[in-house]
């Protein structure tokens, strides 16, 4: 374990300088991991452009039939499979429940945001706020503008906070202010940065004069481009060298979100790029970080990142989402591992699954091996280039490609709401030095959180193939302290049956964990 399981929430460790624990460790950036692998880096991205993404303009925003994810039009928002009606009845309830993540006493009208912005909320059809979104919209939106850390679990909504401070807080009274970027979003893989821009424009689809463009890797016709929006979305290396290179204009800058913060500011590369970034930035911008997960090691970095920043924290033992029924498999070898995934085919096209592997190797290997076999999957890493890349988002959003085997580089953020599975082919871990790897829960519960988005449920299979593979995974399950339900390869009747039951009832009940508590600091 790589962090004490101990410790009090992120607000009583570090939300005031006088109380910071003086054993947090400060920021030291990892000796080498996969992560830095598979994000861009500098040295390895194309230089940089923007796609350039008009807001849909009001008149073409119809109305989805249900909540859309993460990815709308142009990106090809999946559509839900389940009943509108009863996946509305039960999310009402949930909604109702004080102890689920998702409850929330106010409505979206009493957060004091704009009609055209609302317009643009209930066009997703988001009934009620979430927690998180209760709690940081009321923080974020007040004047003079503060920083806020805001942290709640996986598909509880925090894009919807930060996006609507974001719509909020621009000035799109000139065509001049409409082409000078105020706000900037960082995110950890493209993927990300553009399904966020995805939010920004279903959301801002209201807004009048609203442009978005995303600062993601791009080929060569596209460079050097100057940025025309308002709102941009991008990964640290492009953001940066677009600034250097003054094709971005930050003088007008407001607002800065680091979304994904903790890895943003953990990874080598990563964490050196966010710094960079916001060095060049104004001075009195205010800082947005929001994560899932805030591990000890980069409390006190973010804090430093975000000064007097506004907190909203959960224990580790709360983090993780009832929804998501956890279990693992035993194989006895690699090959067996490889052997069961095929067995499984079957159960991860019911609705769309990811399977997660530690190397671009594997992935590749496994994409090849399962394809000359007769399965239809696709796989997504670092390795690719990034018009390839969209594609295979893309169309997994779409559900054209149900199975898609990936790296971390997918691990998160990534909304695809009809995920029902998760597979850890491989027990996620990090690289600590001395050739040694240990457990690494974060990844552990981003992974698992790209299934039961906002109330859905989901599976998530983690398979082992020996004693260290274990040992990491109960290290987990401690750290976390939840329920992995072991189920033996033999019984396949029993996986199968266990699994199809869960997965085709849309909706968890009302009992997920919450710990949500706030800290303020003015
Ligand atoms: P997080 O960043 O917390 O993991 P997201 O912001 O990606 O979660 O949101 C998860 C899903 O929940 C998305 O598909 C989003 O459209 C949906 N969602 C967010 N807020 C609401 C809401 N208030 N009501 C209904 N659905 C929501
Ligand atoms: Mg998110």
């Amino acid at each position: 374990m790589s962090e004490p399981t101990s410790g009090g929430s992120l607000a009583d460790r570090v939300s005031k300088p006088n109380t910071m624990n003086a054993q947090a460790e400060s920021f030291q950036p990892k000796s080498g991991t996969s992560w830095a692998d598979e994000v861009s880096s500098p040295a390895t991205e194309e230089p940089p452009s923007a796609s350039n993404l008009t807001a849909t303009p009001a008149e073409d925003a119809s109305a989805p039939v249900a909540q859309v994810d993460g990815a709308t039009e142009p990106f090809g928002g999946s559509q839900l499979q389940e009943p509108e009606y009863d996946v509305n009845v039960k999310l009402a309830d949930m909604q109702a429940d004080p102890n689920n993540p998702l409850f929330s006493a106010t409505s979206f009208e009493q957060l004091g945001l704009e009609d055209n912005i609302l317009k643009g909320v209930m066009s997703m059809n988001f009934r009620k706020p979430s927690k998180v979104q209760e709690k940081t919209l009321p923080l974020l939106l007040m004047n003079p503008p503060q920083n806020l850390i805001g942290q709640s679990q996986s598909g509880t909504g925090k894009t919807a906070a930060f996006v609507l401070n974001i719509l909020h807080r621009i000035d799109l009274s000139t065509e001049q202010l409409q082409k000078t970027p105020q706000a900037l979003v960082l995110a950890p893989s493209r993927e990300l940065a553009r399904q966020i821009v995805g939010v920004v424009k279903v959301m801002g689809s209201f807004v009048p004069g609203l442009v978005v463009e995303a600062a993601v890797p791009q080929d060569a016709a596209a460079r050097n481009r100057k940025i025309e929006a308002s709102v941009v979305v991008g990964t640290p290396g492009t953001v940066m060298d677009m600034v250097r290179r003054r094709s971005m204009d930050i003088k007008g800058l407001k607002i800065l979100v680091l979304d994904e913060a903790d890895n943003m500011l953990d990874q080598q590369g990563l964490g050196d790029q966010c710094v960079r970034v916001k060095g060049m930035l104004p001075k009195n911008i205010q800082i947005v970080l929001f994560s899932a997960t805030f591990p000890d090691n980069v409390v006190k970095y973010a804090n430093n990142f975000a000064p007097n920043a506004n907190q909203m924290t959960l224990q580790h033992q709360d983090l993780t989402v009832e929804g998501i029924k956890q279990i693992y498999l035993d194989c006895d070898s690699d090959q067996a591992k490889y052997d069961i995934l095929v067995r499984l085919y079957g159960l991860l096209t019911i609705g769309s699954s990811i399977i997660f592997v530690k190397t671009r190797e594997t992935a590749l290997a496994i994409e090849q091996r399962m394809t000359a076999e007769g399965h239809k999957v696709v796989s997504l890493t670092g390795g690719y280039e990034g018009s390839q890349r969209d594609v295979i988002i893309d169309s997994f959003r779409m559900g054209h490609a149900k199975v898609l085997i990936t790296t971390n580089v997918l691990a998160r953020g990534i909304d695809v709401q009809s995920v029902s599975m998760v597979v850890n082919y491989d027990v996620p871990d990090k690289f600590v030095g001395g050739g040694k790897f240990v457990a690494d829960p974060q990844t552990y519960l981003h992974r698992i959180g790209r299934t039961g988005r906002f109330g859905r449920v989901g599976v998530a299979v983690t398979f082992i193939s020996n004693q260290g593979d274990w040992l990491k995974l109960m290290e987990i399950q401690k750290y976390f302290n939840t329920q992995m339900t072991k189920v033996a390869t033999d019984d396949w009747d029993e996986l199968e049956e266990q699994v199809t039951k869960i997965i085709k009832s849309s909706r968890a009940g009302s009992n997920m964990k919450d710990g949500a508590n706030m800290g303020m600091q003015m």
